[in-house]
C-alpha cells in the first residue's frame, strides 16, 4: 500500500489572470500528481466557498495564500500519511477539518484541489488513467471510444463572461450524440472558425470572451441565436440534424427584484413571461439544451418550463444545484429540471460530486460535466467526465489554452480506447 508522503499547495494564476490554487501530491513509492482548481464568475448562492485573501494589496485581494496555508499548514498533516486510493476516506478527513457547511473555513478550493490531486494520484498508483480509475472507483459503465461525452461548444459568449451586451450567457453549438468525438472536435472547430469569418464580414467585434467564445456587438440575443444559425447555414453542416443549439441563460444574473430583464423585450419580464419567451424561442429553433432559465430559487418557473418543454429539451440545473446533493434531491421531487451541470468546484470533493452524479443518474438526468469560466490547463475533467459516463462536456469554444486542454484530452482518451477495442 502506498502512502502519502508530501502535500504542497502554491498559488498559480487561471485564465482570467487571477490567482488560483495548484496541489502536488507524492507517495512513498514516488508516484505524484498534480492538480489545479478552476473559478466562476457567475456562481451560484449556495456554491462551496472559495477562500480569497481580501487584501487589496495583492491581486486586488484575488490572492489565495490563506487557502494555499491551509493546504500546507493544516490539511497536508491529516493526509500525509494516508493511502491515496482511499478517496472517501481521504475526502471524509477533508469535510471534518473544515467542519462547515460551506467550506468556508479552509476553503473549496483548498480542498478540491487536495481531493482531486489524491484521486489522480489514486490513478497513478494504480497506473490507469484517470478516466478508467473513475470507472473502476465508483462502479460507472465501461467507457468506449464510440460513445465519449458530446462536446457542447460555446461560441458566443455574453452576460458575466462577454463585453456587457448580451444578456444570456452562453450561446451553444452541440454536435450530434451520432457523431464520434473527433468528427464533432472538427465540426466544432470548423463552425468557430465560419462564425469568426462572418463576423469579420460584418463588421462586428470578434475579440473573444472568457470561455473563448465570441462577444461580439450584437443587439439581442435573439441576433446571437440568429448568427449560429448563418453560421451552421453556411457550413455543410445541417442544423438539427448534425448540428444543434443550446443555451446557458444563467438568469439568476438577470434577475432583479422579481423580474428579467433582456435586450429582445422591452419590458421587464415576469417569469411566466421569460418562460413564454423561451418556449417561443424554442418553438422557432429546436433547441437541445436550456441551462439556467430562471432564477436559482424560481422552483415553480422551472418546473413548468420542465413540464411544458422538458420532453424535448435538456432543462440543465446549473446555479440551481450546485452540484449539491440536497438540491438535486428538491429538484427531483418538485421535477424542476432534467439535466445536472456537474461542477466539482461548485460542492469541494470528488466523491461528493461522485455522490451527486449517482443520484442523478439513478433519476434518469442528463450529466453534463463543465469547466468553470475561469480555468486552468489542468484536464483531469476530461478524464472524470468519461469514467463517470457523461452525456456531454461543456468545456467552452473550441479555442483558448484552458479550453482545448480538455478537448485534446478527450481525443488522446479517444484514440486510447480505439486502439483497446479496435
Ligand atoms: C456556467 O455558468 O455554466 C459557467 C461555466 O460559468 P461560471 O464558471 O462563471 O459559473
Ligand atoms: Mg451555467
Amino acid at each position: 500500500m502506498a502512502k502519502i508522503k508530501s502535500v504542497y499547495s502554491r498559488e498559480i494564476l487561471d485564465s482570467r489572470g487571477n490567482p488560483t490554487v495548484e496541489t502536488t501530491i507524492w507517495t512513498d513509492n514516488n508516484h505524484g500528481a498534480v492538480s489545479s482548481v478552476p473559478s466562476g464568475a457567475s456562481t451560484g448562492r449556495l456554491e462551496a466557498m472559495e477562500l480569497r485573501d481580501g487584501d487589496p494589496q495583492r491581486f486586488e485581494g484575488m490572492g489565495v495564500l490563506k487557502a494555499v496555508a491551509n493546504v500546507n499548514q493544516i490539511i497536508s498533516k491529516y493526509v500525509i500519511g494516508q493511502d491515496p486510493s482511499k478517496q472517501n476516506n481521504i475526502d471524509q478527513i477533508l469535510l471534518n477539518l473544515d467542519g462547515t457547511e460551506n467550506k468556508s473555513r479552509l476553503g473549496a478550493n483548498a480542498i478540491l484541489s487536495v481531493s482531486q490531486a489524491c484521486f489522480e494520484l489514486g490513478a497513478a498508483c494504480e497506473e490507469m488513467p484517470t478516466f478508467q480509475y473513475t470507472v473502476e472507483k465508483y462502479g460507472f459503465a465501461k467507457p468506449t471510444a464510440l460513445h465519449l461525452p458530446t462536446p457542447i461548444f460555446n461560441l458566443i459568449n455574453g452576460g458575466k463572461h462577454g463585453a456587457g451586451n448580451l444578456d444570456f450567457q452562453e450561446f451553444h453549438v452541440i454536435p450530434s450524440s451520432q457523431k464520434k468525438f473527433s468528427e464533432a472536435l472538427e465540426m466544432g472547430s470548423e463552425l468557430y472558425h465560419n462564425l469568426k469569418n462572418i463576423l469579420v464580414e460584418k463588421k462586428a467585434i470578434h475579440s473573444v470572451g472568457d470561455e473563448g467564445g465570441f462577444a461580439p456587438n450584437l443587439f439581442s440575443n435573439t441576433d446571437a441565436i440568429e448568427l449560429l444559425v448563418e453560421t451552421i447555414d453556411s457550413s455543410p453542416y445541417k442544423l438539427n440534424k448534425d448540428v444543434f443549439l443550446g443555451l446557458d441563460v444563467a438568469a439568476s444574473t438577470l434577475y432583479k427584484n422579481g423580474k428579467y430583464k433582456i435586450s429582445d423585450v422591452k419590458e421587464n419580464m415576469s417569469g411566466e413571461q421569460l418562460r413564454d419567451f423561451l418556449i417561443d424561442l424554442n418553438k422557432k429553433y429546436s433547441l437541445l439544451s436550456i441551462e439556467d432559465p430562471f432564477d436559482q430559487e424560481a422552483w415553480k418557473d422551472w418546473a413548468e418550463l420542465t413540464q411544458n418543454i422538458g420532453k424535448q429539451v435538456m432543462i440543465v440545473g446549473d446555479d440551481l444545484l450546485v452540484t449539491n446533493r440536497k438540491r438535486l434531491e428538491e429538484a427531483i421531487q418538485k421535477n424542476a429540471c432534467n439535466a445536472i451541470l456537474i461542477k466539482p468546484n461548485q460542492i469541494g470533493t470528488i466523491s461528493e460530486t461522485a455522490s451527486v452524479i449517482k443520484l442523478a443518474k439513478k433519476n434518469n438526468f442528463s450529466i453534463v460535466v463543465s469547466h468553470r469560466s475561469g480555468d486552468t490547463d489542468e484536464d483531469f475533467l476530461a478524464d472524470f467526465a468519461v469514467g463517470v459516463g457523461a452525456d456531454f462536456v461543456k468545456f467552452g469554444a473550441p479555442g483558448r489554452g484552458e479550453r482545448v486542454a480538455k478537448y485534446n484530452r478527450l481525443s488522446f482518451i479517444q484514440e486510447y480506447l480505439t486502439s483497446l477495442n479496435g
